[in-house]
């Protein structure tokens, strides 16, 4: 990591958003000091210390960095593939990433996960769980570790969903053009248990996690073998995640094959509980949204991918109605060409009043999904609220620019104006990860010379 912590004092912020939910959703324009990596304090006026750094954020609102839920690193080298334009979820997949996997060298995946770290910093986030599910027999497993190896360089808190698929996954519409071979059982464990003892960490405020995730549970892997790999990812004590109902063809799929809905599926082979949350649930019965809240099971939210698949609007309302734990994700960039975590909050915002009315959502209650939400369904409790106590996880947007000159209520402006909007200032544990606007550690020139070659070798498939 190329920074250490600082003591730090940020003054004079317009307005701070603390992730809670209700009146305790705004702390006002309060003063905030760092120190040791954590909140130290917070309110009016508060007098510098020796040794710390001042910063001025007179013309700053203050948010605790976004925590997002589902992504895929790997993707951001595949923004707006012309041949999956307009396609649903089975032709995307078979059209842009499917095809290109095999094409992914090592230099390509670093090129992409660094250039995608940086998107999520410079949009506010500061934890990434990512779904990584290039795993193939025969193949190396060097890119989870060279996906904690990008965060740690960049100073962002990573958890590795370590994905891949079981069975023979040619009824995975699309997956037979991978070229990839699924694993054994042994294989796809043995690797999580080699990640889990040189990554994992289980306190509140972790730096790495490792997460088990099978990246579909009814495609890519035997039903008998879902329940293995949830007995022994809880016998490491490991959460888990996968995607679950994204489209109408994944319902219908199970109630084909299975002759059940989807969340009683994974119901049934032990995939439900508060260590466990699914990417999307687009498409869910009433009876599927009991049982998610009953067990306390969580969603990653994805709406843009959702929008742009055409997949439908996820019933989050409902779920956060019903107690579900809500989460946001930016999903892969190449179903959503873009991995910035304040695109997602102001279309969650908006989408689900276009679908519901205007009583759906306020912009509060995004804000505390895609910050103490997330933060909720990756078990790391001492992250995503602005609290004395709390990790130092935070963002500090600039607003002094005309898109945001007679606002009533700037406090909201990330997510009721969406972007652009400029991170000046973002906070890690303590750690200045993004200084006067720019990405510590990122030559901006050479990774975008680095994106234009490996845009032009991932063409090499069409
Ligand atoms: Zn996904």
């Amino acid at each position: 990591m190329h920074n250490t912590p600082q003591d730090i004092l940020i003054r004079r912020p317009l307005a701070v958003m603390t992730g809670l939910r209700g009146d305790a959703a705004r702390a006002g324009a309060v003063d905030i000091r760092i120190a040791d990596g954590r909140i130290a304090e917070m309110g009016p006026d508060l007098m510098p210390r020796p040794g710390e750094r001042i910063v001025d954020a007179s013309d700053c609102i203050v948010y605790p960095g976004w925590i997002n839920t589902h992504h895929h690193l790997f993707q951001n080298l595949l923004k707006a593939v012309p041949e999956g334009m307009n396609q649903d979820l089975q032709g995307w997949l078979a059209s842009v990433p499917y095809p290109r996997l095999p094409l992914f060298t090592p230099e390509l995946m670093r090129t992409a996960a660094r250039l995608g770290m940086a998107e999520l910093l410079l949009s506010g986030a500061t934890t990434c769980a990512d779904h990584h599910y290039l795993y193939h027999a025969g193949g190396g497993t060097e890119s989870g570790d060279m996906l904690f190896d990008v965060a740690d360089e960049f100073g962002m808190r990573f958890v590795l969903c370590r994905g891949g698929a079981i069975e023979s996954a040619s009824s995975h519409p699309g997956f037979s053009k991978t070229a990839l071979q699924p694993e054994t059982l042994d294989q796809m464990l043995a690797d999580i248990e080699r990640l889990k003892h040189r990554y994992h960490d289980d306190a509140p405020d972790a730096m790495r996690r490792v997460v088990v995730a099978p990246t579909t549970p009814t495609f890519s892997l035997p039903p008998a073998l879902l329940v293995e790999l949830a007995r022994a990812a809880r016998g490491m004590r490991l959460r888990m995640h996968t995607h679950l109902s994204e489209t109408d063809n994944y319902v219908r799929f199970c109630r084909e094959k299975y002759n059940c809905l989807p969340v009683e599926f994974v119901a049934e082979h032990e995939w439900l509980g508060p260590d466990v949350w699914f990417a999307h649930l687009v498409h869910l019965q009433p009876s599927e949204i009991r049982m998610l809240a009953q067990t306390g099971s969580g969603i990653a939210h994805c709406p843009v991918s959702n929008s742009r698949l055409g997949s439908g609007i996820a019933p989050v309302p409902q779920l956060a109605a019903a107690g579900v734990p809500v989460s946001l994700g930016v999903d892969g960039v190449a179903s959503n060409e873009s991995g910035s975590m304040t695109g997602e909050v102001n279309t969650a915002w908006l989408i689900h009043r276009a679908a519901q009315g205007a009583g759906a959502t306020t912009a509060e209650d995004v804000i505390h999904w895609a910050t103490a939400g997330g933060a909720r369904v990756l078990g790391l409790s001492e992250v995503g609220t602005l609290q004395v106590g709390q990790a130092a996880d935070l963002v500090l947007y600039d607003i002094n620019h005309p898109r945001f000159y007679g606002f009533h209520d700037p406090a909201l402006a990330p997510v009721v104006a969406g972007e652009p909007i400029t991170v000046r200032t973002s906070i890690i544990g303590g750690r200045v990860v993004v200084d006067e606007g720019v990405v510590c550690g990122l030559d901006v020139a050479s990774i975008r010379a680095e994106a234009s070659r490996g845009v032009a070798d991932l063409m090499a498939c069409a």
